[in-house]
């Protein structure tokens, strides 16, 4: 069949099976973030466009390439969220969160969009988990979010990891940088591609961070922000580092780190795996403490980082780590006749009301379709319900793993079959407890 309708390119749906795992995944670090004292927030899906320009910065290839900006039908330039920072630092402006105890630190889950060539582990529609914290000046706030960033990886069961730490300093150090910067480039101006051309004058330190291979190349040689941090800048590094290793945490110095957002100050890192090809970064951050008083904000140090979902969704398939799932259905009840099908659709209402999932037959099977469907689906208990058992006023109860059976009386069914579904947990995992010997 040639469907006429496909999701747009670089999008991607989730199937029940694949938005379970996207719950699961998202609700664990939800959790974990939770420990740290992160609370989720939720910003819109678009904002003004001046947002992203003012701080994902006019230079990047986010906001020169990649952002889906459109016109409203009031005639204002918006744009669909590139990535989750500006929204939430809008957020704390917008609500004066400034004035909260600080430090104020917010976790979110968000679809972000940006108009990139799609491929493996590159959508134009992706999905970020993200943290940011305002108020923290500290470098032992750098090492607590990198801390939370390798325990949500620990807590999904990831292995095999690197984390690349560096530091880009701050106004002050990388200015002697950009002279450095535009000295290297400028000489070799000509093999550069056009874009990086324009970005010369204005902010050299993007061209560290452009994918055209020439570029690319160039940049491997271009001189390193570590030589030219300032006294501030370096001890801040140094004790990041102290801090990660009070942590017990291994980390690599990676140099030509800059990030690809030009809000990034001082401290940035990367979570990289080799296991899922070439875009192998699960997760992305730093600290950017001139973005709240450029967006017209009082002076606020802050730092987050964000987590690509889609990516670490391949990962933990790549390291065949288990992905969350949907509870089972806990029962399924089959009717013989059509008078036992009215039956159960009541039947099913009371013992959904009881807490416990349960499914009848809505679509008019034979009672052998019933049965398949059952197993199919992987129910963990059926139940037959016919003219014997409506003239009996008791059904019984089939656990599918065992072949156990139990009989419960119509009469007040949800409680009973709530009670005995509670009961089998408890034995199970009793019998699955293992007791030392002689005990
Ligand atoms: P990359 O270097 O791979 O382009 P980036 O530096 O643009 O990443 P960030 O803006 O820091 O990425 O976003 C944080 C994380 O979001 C990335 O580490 C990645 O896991 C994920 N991500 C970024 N862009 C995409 C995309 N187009 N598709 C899927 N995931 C993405
Ligand atoms: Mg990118």
């Amino acid at each position: 069949m040639e469907l006429r309708y496909k999701a747009p390119r670089g999008t991607q749906d989730a199937v029940p099976d694949r938005a379970a795992a996207f719950r699961g995944v998202e609700l664990t670090m939800l959790g974990v973030a939770g420990c740290y004292g992160f609370r989720e927030v939720r910003t819109p899906v678009f904002e003004h466009t001046e947002l992203f320009d003012r701080s994902v910065g006019e230079t990047t290839d986010v906001v020169q390439k990649e952002m889906y900006t459109f016109t409203d039908n009031g005639g204002r330039s918006v744009t669909l969220r590139p990535e989750g920072t500006a929204g939430a630092v809008r957020m704390f402006l917008e609500h004066g969160l400034f004035n909260e105890p600080t430090p104020q630190k917010y976790a979110y889950v968000t679809s972000c969009y940006r108009y990139e060539k799609p491929q493996a582990g590159r959508l134009r529609e992706f999905h970020q988990f993200g943290v940011e914290c305002f108020g923290a000046a500290d470098p032992l706030a750098d090492a607590e979010v990198i801390c939370l960033a390798q325990e949500l990886f620990d807590t999904l069961g990831i292995t095999g990891l690197t984390l690349r730490i560096n530091s880009i300093g701050c106004p002050t150090c990388r200015k002697a940088y950009q002279d450095a910067l535009r000295e290297y480039f400028g000489a070799r101006k000509d093999e550069l591609c056009e874009t990086c051309r324009g970005r010369l004058e204005r902010n050299p330190m993007r061209i560290l961070d452009c994918k055209s291979p020439v570029c690319h190349a160039i940049a491997e040689k271009a001189p390193v922000i570590l030589d030219f941090l300032c006294d501030d800048c370096r001890g801040h590094f140094d004790r990041v580092k102290q801090a990660l290793d009070d942590y017990d945490l291994p980390y690599e110095v990676d140099p030509t780190i800059v990030r690809g957002l030009d809000y990034y100050t001082r401290t940035v890192f990367e979570f990289v795996s080799d296991s899922i090809g070439a875009q192998g970064t699960v997760c992305g951050g730093g600290r950017y403490d001139g973005l709240v008083k450029e967006l017209e904000g009082p002076d606020t140090p802050a730092l987050g980082f964000a987590v690509g979902l889609e990516r670490l969704l391949m990962l933990m398939e790549a390291q065949g780590v288990s992905l969350p799932a949907d509870d089972p259905v806990q029962l399924v009840l089959i009717a013989q006749t059509p008078e036992a099908r009215r039956l159960t659709a009541t039947l099913a209402r009371d013992v959904r009301l009881s807490g416990c999932a349960c499914l009848f037959d809505t679509v008019g099977r034979s009672v052998k379709a019933q049965m398949k469907y059952a197993n199919k689906i992987g129910a963990q208990y059926t139940c037959v319900v016919g003219e014997s058992e409506m003239a009996e006023g008791s059904v019984t109860i089939k656990e599918m793993a065992t072949g156990a059976t139990e009989t419960l009386p119509l009469e007040g069914f949800a409680e009973a079959f709530a009670e005995y579904a509670m009961r089998r947990v408890v034995e199970a995992f009793g019998e699955n407890m293992q007791l030392p010997d002689g005990q």
